[in-house]
């Protein structure tokens, strides 16, 4: 069916309106930043006191993205990962018998020398401090879906 010129005017105009009437579902990162979910699979942290340096960790992973060094006044080796070559897959937590690694929820690495994003043994200890990846970083934002939608939560860091 053909629609009249002002229907044709008058359509566009009113779909224009209607969407500006939404809330944005987009967010103002790194001003703001989901927050991470309990399983997300990001930043591998060593717990040193735990490892034997089985070396479980490296044989697994499937990247060879790690190599077990030595660490100064240590009798024992531990991994270091070069996070260039990582995956993210999980295998070396869920492989290690001691429960010496764990991944945290940030995702953000990166890093304009290739060098800094091989983390030895030292690094590997330290969890990565999201306040210092993002210093911009204002809010958190907690995903909600209920009746009405989705929305945010808005958390002040
Ligand atoms: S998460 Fe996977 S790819 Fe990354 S270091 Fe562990 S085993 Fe290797
Ligand atoms: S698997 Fe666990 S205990 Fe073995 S070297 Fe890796 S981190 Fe250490």
């Amino acid at each position: 069916m053909k629609r009249s010129l002002i229907s044709r005017i008058l359509v566009p105009f009113a779909t224009v309106l209607k969407h500006a009437a939404y809330k944005p579902v987009t967010h103002k990162y790194p001003y703001e930043r989901i927050e991470g979910y309990p399983r997300t699979r990001g930043r591998i942290v060593l717990k040193m006191e735990e490892c034997i340096g089985c070396g479980a960790c490296g044989y697994i992973c499937p990247d060879e993205a790690i190599l077990m060094k030595p660490v100064e006044g240590k009798t024992l080796t531990y991994p270091a990962i070069d996070f260039l070559k990582c995956s993210f897959c999980g295998l070396c937590v869920e492989i290690c018998p001691r429960d010496a690694l764990y991944m945290q929820d940030i995702v953000e690495l990166s890093s304009d020398e290739y060098k800094d994003l091989t983390y030895y043994p030292e690094k590997m200890t330290e969890p990565e401090d999201l306040k210092e990846l993002l210093p911009e970083l204002k809010y958190v934002l907690k995903p909600v879906v209920d009746k009405d939608g989705m929305r945010y939560i808005k958390r002040r860091v």
